[in-house]
């Protein structure tokens, strides 16, 4: 059986709804092709909780169009306080490359201490391997001096509100089920129960992902750093919104947020994945100040979900203004290979790019 749709928007994570409500406004046709809803933004549900609740995001973020969309009383609750603690453990690298990352940091942050403590915590030796474009093109955009440039989390009782703005939109047309290939000459999409024709393909899913199932060449390596998040309950309330940075170069602990007030989510510095989930529960109760147990009750792990660079941006930018001749965007984090936060998940503008593109033809 073979379906047609306007757009096709392939993946069901924030990027690929925000698109598809924009289509919607603009009385487009489009659908979603993908499995569950909502991708890194999916709530989890403990039986401890007893109601869904997001981990995501646990970044301070800025107000964006989807954040003025946003019902207002739900956003009197949002700022975060963030604690930066047990500075301690500076230790220098013997080598280190050039352009790298850490280099970077030296001759950019006035107070680089606590900027490569962390960013070596998050990822390790490859802040002394590699520029890490994506890293820094984010510290520039949220940062000053180190310090973030706001302090917005949106969490309200365990949920984030652009969470709660897609789910306020429901339902969503998704035809469930994975791409196997697509076919970017014909505009086809197939998968195990059929082909989709489209006449433009917004693909909101891993670039990796991409390649397998295009068999176009990859002519760039992406380069990315992974997280390890340990999950906590416990029965004395913790102070929601609240994030822990913890700057001791030895501890376990990256950082620590509450989402919720009696859940703790917890991500390991890069060396101590292995950790045992006890031994850090010992750290938290003396990084919170809390006497009560903590309890580990989950763990997540990401490999690769920070995009930090590539081996050549100008072949990245090359694929791109291919693939727009052929009206396949690429958006989202994983996609575009950029180092975004929700609140950039930027919907015009590929498709802003892709009217220029055709401008340009008719010159
Ligand atoms: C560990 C981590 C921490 C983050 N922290 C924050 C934060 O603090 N603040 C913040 O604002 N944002 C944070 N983000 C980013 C936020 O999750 C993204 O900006 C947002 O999810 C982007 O939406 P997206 O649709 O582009 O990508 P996604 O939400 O990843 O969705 C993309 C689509 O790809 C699919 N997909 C993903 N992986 C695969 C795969 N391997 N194979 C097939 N399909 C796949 C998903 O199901 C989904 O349909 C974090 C992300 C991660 C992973």
């Amino acid at each position: 059986m073979t379906l047609r749709t306007d757009y096709l928007i392939a993946g069901t994570g924030p990027s690929a709804l925000i698109h598809y409500l924009n289509l919607q406004n603009s009385g487009k046709e489009a659908v979603l092709l993908g499995s569950g809803l909502y991708g890194q933004l999916k709530p989890v549900e403990y039986r401890q909780i007893g109601k869904p609740v997001n981990l995501l995001p646990i970044f301070p973020v800025t107000e964006s169009n989807l954040w003025k969309r946003l019902n207002p009383n739900l956003k009197a609750d949002n700022h975060l306080t963030l604690e930066k603690i047990n500075l301690n453990g500076i230790r220098r690298p013997e080598y280190r490359l050039q352009a790298c990352y850490y280099n970077y940091l030296l001759q950019h942050q006035q107070e680089s201490d606590i900027p490569y403590i962390l960013s070596y915590k998050q990822f390790g030796d490859l802040i002394f391997k590699h520029p890490l474009t994506e890293l820094k093109k984010k510290l520039n955009r949220n940062y000053r001096s180190g310090q973030p440039k706001y302090l917005k989390t949106g969490f309200v009782n365990g949920l984030s509100p652009y969470y709660r703005f897609l789910k306020s939109r429901e339902p969503y047309p998704v035809i469930p089920g994975m791409i196997e290939q697509i076919d970017y000459i014909n505009k086809m999409v197939h998968t195990k129960k059929g082909a989709i024709r489209y006449n433009h393909l917004i693909y909101t899913l891993p670039l990796d992902y991409f390649f397998d199932t295009t068999g176009l060449k990859k002519t760039f390596e992406l380069i990315s750093g992974g997280a390890r998040f340990l999950i906590y309950y416990t029965d004395e309330p913790l102070p929601e919104n609240h994030l822990w940075y913890c700057c001791d170069i030895d501890s376990n602990i990256y950082r620590a947020f509450v989402p919720q007030k009696n859940l703790l989510v917890v991500q390991l510095s890069r060396k101590r994945w292995e950790k045992n989930p006890n031994e850090i529960s010992t750290e938290l109760q003396s990084i919170t100040g809390i006497k009560e147990k903590f309890h580990h009750i989950d763990t997540t792990t990401y490999l690769h979900c920070y995009p930090l660079d590539v081996s050549c941006n100008i072949k990245k930018e090359e694929l791109a203004g291919f693939l727009r001749e052929h009206n396949v965007y690429l958006s989202g984090r994983f996609a575009e290979w950029r180092y975004i936060d929700l609140h950039e998940v930027d919907y015009d503008q590929i498709l802003e790019k892709k009217q220029m593109v055709l401008h340009a033809q008719n010159l």
